[in-house]
């Protein structure tokens, strides 16, 4: 249980195979603290965690071979912020098309691989993702997963044009088709960092903190959580 640590979370990424790199580097420009995981007790403190791209084949034997599954689960089940892109949300995904097997059945949908084919395997596009104001996202789609089915709890976050849906939201997991960290793109990542943030303070939200401009001479501010 992470305590009053108020506004600085730790975003653990997965590095066990993919692009952990840029996702690390996202964070670092960002000022958020960042650390590769790739033993379970690396995810010790971590207040957040990014599933990359990459192969998910690769990464689900792993995650298998490294005694993840369980602690990664875990660390979900505690409220900490999950955000997968690519083969992270395919590694999340409670069904996944066309035969292989659940890792990690953290989002209540069904993803197709590599469901663009051959001529448009990877492509770059404009996006719009209305959580993250009027500003699209400029969206790298490199032999991405389509999301298609959604559970009743499942927020969808962005579409095609054409209607597929490549970004989904349920409580602490969110999940995109595309590459955010290949393309400049921090907003998602600021996302899970305020999240992360909310999850490590407790009282974020819980209407215990002071007022910061009604404050009647004690102390106060950051750090005390005591009531
Ligand atoms: N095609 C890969 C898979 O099915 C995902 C590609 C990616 O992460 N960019 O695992």
């Amino acid at each position: 249980m992470s305590t009053a640590r108020a506004g600085a979370p730790r975003i653990g990424v997965l590095a066990v195979q993919g692009d952990f790199a840029e996702h690390l580097a996202t964070l670092r420009s960002i000022g958020v603290a960042a650390t590769e995981v790739r033993l379970p007790s690396d995810l010790d403190g971590i207040d957040g965690l990014i599933l990359p791209g990459g192969e998910s084949t690769a990464i689900r034997r792993l995650i298998d071979r490294w005694g993840l599954r369980e602690p990664i689960l875990e660390l979900a089940r505690s409220g900490a912020p999950l955000y997968g892109t690519c083969a992270g949300l395919i590694v999340m995904a409670r069904d996944i098309v066309d035969g292989d097997a659940t890792v990690l059945p953290l989002l209540d949908v069904a993803v197709r691989r590599n469901a663009f084919g051959r001529q448009l395997d990877s492509f770059e596009t404009e996006l719009l993702v209305p959580v993250l104001g009027d500003q699209p996202v400029h969206a790298v789609f490199i032999r991405a997963p389509i999301i298609e089915r959604t559970g009743p709890g499942v927020d969808v976050l962005a579409t095609l044009d054409d209607g597929r849906i490549v970004a989904v939201r349920e409580r602490n997991v969110i999940a995109t088709s595309f590459h955010p960290e290949l393309a400049g793109e921090t907003r998602f990542h600021r996302l899970l960092a305020t999240m992360a943030a909310e999850h490590a303070d407790p009282a974020e939200g819980a209407g215990r903190r002071r007022h910061p401009t009604r404050r009647t001479g004690s102390a106060g501010g950051a750090g005390s959580t005591a009531s």
